[in-house]
This record gives C-alpha cells, sequence and structure tokens, in this order.
C-alpha cells in the first residue's frame, strides 16, 4: 500500500494513541494475510570483530581499543549443530570486515554448512565486497546478505562513515547482491545523530522502490569509545512506528524485531511484533565471545536475546498468539 510523505509524517510525529493503535492493527493485519500467524527464528553465528572500517557509531570500528577474536571454521559449525537441535533452520554469519575471512575461507565454510545441514538457509553479513566475491559466495550456497543501507541520505551517510567509504558503494553493493540472485536485506538505525525526518523519508522511499526481500531496523545506541559515544539513543517508539509504516509499504518482507530493540525494552520484541515483524535472531555465537562483538553499550546476549532459549522463545511468542515454526523461513513472493 502506499502512504504518503505527509501521512507517514503524521504517523510518526502524531501524539494521538488511537492513531497509533490503528497503525500498529493495520501493520499486523497486512503481515498476518501474507505470513499467518507466524514468527520465523534465525541463529546469529558473530564470526569475528575484526574491522578494517571505522563507521562512526559502531563499537567495533577499527579505532575501538577492544579485544578482538574470530571463530574458527570448526567453532562456526558447532553453533550451526546446537542451533539446528534447538530447531533453527536459518543462520546468519554476521561480522566486521575481516580481510582473514577471503572468499576461499568464507566460501569453505558456506558449503560446508549447507552440506552438512542441506535444509538450512545461510545468511551472510559481512559488510562491503565485490561483485566477484558476491558471485562467488552466492555459488558456494549462500542463499541471502544482509547489508544495512544505514541511510538512504547521501550526506548523512557521509555524516556517519569516514571519508573513504562512500555512500555510491554501499548502494552499489546492495544492487549487485540483488542481480545476483540473493535474498537482500538492507535497513538503518533509528536515531542516528543527524538523522531527521526527511532522511527517514528517503529511507522509506528507498525501500519502497528497492523492494529488498528483508528489513532491520533497531534504535542506535551509543557505543563506548566512538565518536559517538555522548550522543543520546534512539527511540523504540519511533522504531516500532517505522517497522509498522515499512509492513505496510511492503507487506511481503521479512522483518526482524532487532537485539537492539530488545536491549532498549524488556518488551521489545513483542512490541515489534505487535507492530508487524515476524522474525527474530537470538545468538547462537559461542558464549565465550558474545560479549566481545560489542557493536553498541549493554548489548544482550542472554534471556530471550540467547539461541539455547529458543524454547522461552517459542513460549513469549505463543503468549502473543504467535507461532515459531522450524522453518527456514523464506521470503514469501
Ligand atoms: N560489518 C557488517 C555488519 C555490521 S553490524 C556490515 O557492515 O554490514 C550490523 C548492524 O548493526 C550495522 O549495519 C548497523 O546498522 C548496526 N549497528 C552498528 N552500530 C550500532 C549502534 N551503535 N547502535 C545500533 N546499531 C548499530
Amino acid at each position: 500500500m502506499n502512504l504518503s510523505s505527509s501521512e507517514i509524517e503524521r504517523l510518526l510525529t502524531t501524539s494521538d494513541p488511537t492513531l497509533v493503535d490503528e497503525l500498529k492493527a493495520e501493520a499486523c493485519r497486512v503481515r498476518d494475510e501474507v505470513y499467518g500467524r507466524r514468527v520465523f527464528m534465525r541463529g546469529l553465528i558473530e564470526i569475528s570483530n575484526h574491522c578494517k572500517n571505522n563507521c562512526l557509531y559502531c563499537g567495533i570500528r577499527r579505532d575501538v581499543h577492544c579485544t578482538r577474536y574470530r571463530l574458527s571454521k570448526e567453532q562456526i559449525l558447532d553453533c550451526c549443530r546446537q542451533g539446528h537441535e534447538l530447531g533453527f533452520r536459518t543462520f546468519v554469519m554476521q561480522g566486521g570486515e575481516d580481510g582473514w575471512f577471503t572468499d576461499d575461507v568464507v566460501c569453505d565454510i558456506v558449503r560446508t554448512v549447507k552440506r552438512d545441514f542441506p535444509d538450512c538457509a545461510v545468511t551472510l553479513s559481512l559488510g562491503e565486497r565485490g561483485r566477484e566475491s558476491f558471485a562467488r559466495l552466492r555459488e558456494a550456497g549462500a542463499d541471502r546478505y544482509l547489508l544495512r543501507h544505514e541511510t538512504a541520505d547521501e550526506a548523512h551517510y557521509s555524516y556517519l562513515h569516514p571519508a573513504e567509504m562512500s555512500f555510491a558503494h554501499r548502494m552499489q553493493c546492495l544492487r549487485d547482491l540483488r542481480d545476483l540472485g540473493y535474498q537482500v536485506g538492507c535497513g538503518f538505525m533509528v536515531g542516528s545523530p543527524h538523522q531527521t525526518l526527511d532522511t527517514l523519508q528517503k529511507d522509506l522511499a528507498f525501500i519502497s522502490d528497492f523492494r529488498p526481500e528483508m528489513v532491520g531496523i533497531g534504535p542506535f545506541i551509543p557505543a563506548a569509545g566512538t565518536p559517538f559515544e555522548h550522543e543520546r539513543a534512539g527511540s523504540v517508539e519511533l522504531t516500532i512506528r517505522l517497522l509498522a509504516i515499512i509492513r505496510i509499504l511492503h507487506p511481503h518482507v521479512l522483518l526482524p524485531a532487532t537485539s537492539s530493540l530488545g536491549t532498549m525494552h524488556p518488551q521489545g520484541r513483542e512490541r515489534a511484533i505487535a507492530a508487524g515483524a515476524n522474525v527474530v535472531m537470538p545468538n547462537l555465537s559461542p558464549q565465550d565471545t558474545r560479549a566481545l562483538y560489542s557493536i553498541y553499550n549493554n548489548k544482550l546476549a542472554t534471556g530471550s536475546e540467547a539461541a539455547e532459549s529458543a524454547a522461552d522463545i517459542r513460549l513469549r511468542m505463543a503468549a502473543i498468539g504467535m507461532e515459531v515454526p522450524t522453518d527456514r523461513g523464506d521470503f514469501a513472493s
């Protein structure tokens, strides 16, 4: 459905609770029509916190002094084994831009995961790479790729990133991923420094136009040791409204209730589902590395953010009338 920019502005700024309730109810109706009352689980494996980039918001940017780690192939396969037993049928391998993970290394891991777990989807989220690299990873069996666009406004993009990173290249990566047949995820932080209603309108217009299979959004949370460490965190309420608007603009999208929302609010995940979200991505990384993938402060990796709590997640979802199938949860075309 189309919403005009003035309707969007009204929904994002209104203090009328009835209007917000109607927005959320409409988003759920649209989601239920496409996907039913189902929430898909993905197991998130944080494979490395080494990063050559210096994004101003990110707690594992190059210039932050922190303990760095990377997982071995065996550790990653162990995570998948545990996840498979817990009912996960999608593994998301995310990390900083770590040169150790060359195409050969990642292809080998992807091939092995796809061979050992043929009923599972593999999602990669390893930042920007060249088209040839994306092509090789796709041939090795990767099904999906998450690369948040971060902001659809070029000036805002250069405020959030160092000069050596470019908006044009990030967008080119998204188009390449799409051309190569990946299910593609974009997304942005809510309340990042210098974000305005106008930049949000551009994010929503970009999503309506690009029609990605997935969209990840969550509040910006300041990260220690970064240039933005004293900035204010983004708003949970605004994130919830944006989730609902994205669902209405793009009914088929797979829309996660992200960890940053869970970190900011104890009921963050439930509130997101009640606004049209339909994916949760609990943490499947080894226990001893979870705290090190500190892209923002106090990032949750326990309780319902932990993959071991799959049973708890199912219960919490059942309590709000949602079922959690043991299913890859592919995009419904
Ligand atoms: N290197 C990969 C993965 C980055 S981490 C990539 O570039 O795609 C995944 C996402 O976490 C980022 O895309 C960003 O939107 C989000 N993120 C990073 N720092 C954050 C912060 N301080 N608060 C909230 N979200 C953050």
